[in-house]
């Protein structure tokens, strides 16, 4: 049975996100503060940016009087795990549509789907490129009946409104913030909200990010019917590409880990906050700018 989407359902939900100050000598060395955004903070199940993205797509799905979510991603995708969790305390019947061949036993992030109650189905990777096209989203209705569909990395234009909201919880001032960007839609969203003086960097945690400038333009496109605020997206910090890793990224998550009692997840968070310390370093930002951080999960 699917229930009326409130936060009751998630008691451990915790919004707004905790703001901390990051005390960091090569920061305060170049006259930078840095706060972060803990978002990983939000819920156990359903983290940062993935909350966000579908708050307003489950309220829609009940709306339209679906009881199914049907989503799409990689076999370690964040999105699928969150979808299955949310169909849980939602009461939704939940469908992955996993990129690629099954592989037994199934990954910790799949497995935990399943157990969430989700359904997998698995698409070859030339199907996987039109996901979302009608002949293979008819092909979807055909096996699994009437679903609401949410997009790969649960980004569209209700996922863009949920991440508009991050700015509004932040209250103390800040020139710059940052987030990485996967597949863009929480960048398009918190760049809506920003004021004249605010800016975003996107930090693409994906090799040729350049993509990212068209795809987060459209985005909010759909969602406000133009381009909104000031932001860009920076492509230098890709690591060899999505979910590559080097040793000196490994280095830098286990030197900020230790400074910091934080565990930056590798995929996407530590990217950015190599990315944002490689250009204080280099003098990117002039002293006195105040820096907020997302910390989108972990
Ligand atoms: C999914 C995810 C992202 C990517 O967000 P997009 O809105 O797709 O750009 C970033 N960080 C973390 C931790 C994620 O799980």
């Amino acid at each position: 049975m699917v229930r009326a989407v409130t936060s009751d359902l998630l008691p451990e939900l915790t919004l707004p996100s905790p703001m901390v100050d990051l005390r960091d000598d090569r920061l305060e060395r170049r006259g930078v503060r840095v706060l972060l955004k803990r978002d990983d903070l939000i819920h156990p199940e359903l983290p940062g940016n993935k909350w966000r993205k579908l708050k307003y797509n489950l309220a829609e799905a009940v709306e339209q009087g679906h009881d199914t979510l049907l989503t799409f991603g990689g076999a370690y995708s964040n999105h699928v795990r969150a979808t299955a969790a949310a169909g849980h305390y939602f009461g939704f019947k939940t469908v992955g549509v996993i990129r690629g061949e099954q592989h037994l036993p199934l990954n910790s992030s799949l497995a935990y789907a399943v157990d969430r109650g989700m359904r997998l189905t698995y698409l070859d990777r030339i199907s996987y490129r039109s996901k979302h096209s009608p002949q293979v989203v008819e092909q979807l209705e055909r096996q699994f009946g009437r679903f609401y569909l949410l997009p790969e990395g649960g980004s569209n234009e209700l996922a863009v409104r949920g991440c508009a909201e991050l700015p509004g919880e932040i209250v103390s001032a800040f020139d710059v913030i940052c987030c990485p960007a996967g597949t863009g839609g929480t960048a398009a969203g918190i760049a809506t909200a920003l004021t004249d003086s605010e800016s975003l960097i996107a930090f693409s945690a994906l090799k040729g990010g350049e993509f990212l400038t068209d795809d987060i333009g459209e985005l909010q496109r759909q969602a406000c019917g133009g381009i909104r605020g000031n932001w860009r997206v920076e492509t230098r910090c890709h690591f060899g590409g999505y979910a590559k890793r080097t040793a000196d990224l490994d280095a830098f998550i286990a030197d900020f880990a230790l400074r910091h009692g934080i565990q930056l997840d590798w995929v996407y968070v530590a990217k950015m906050m190599f990315g944002l310390f490689s250009m204080v370093e280099q003098g990117e930002f002039s002293p006195g700018t105040r820096i907020v951080a997302v910390v989108t999960g972990s």
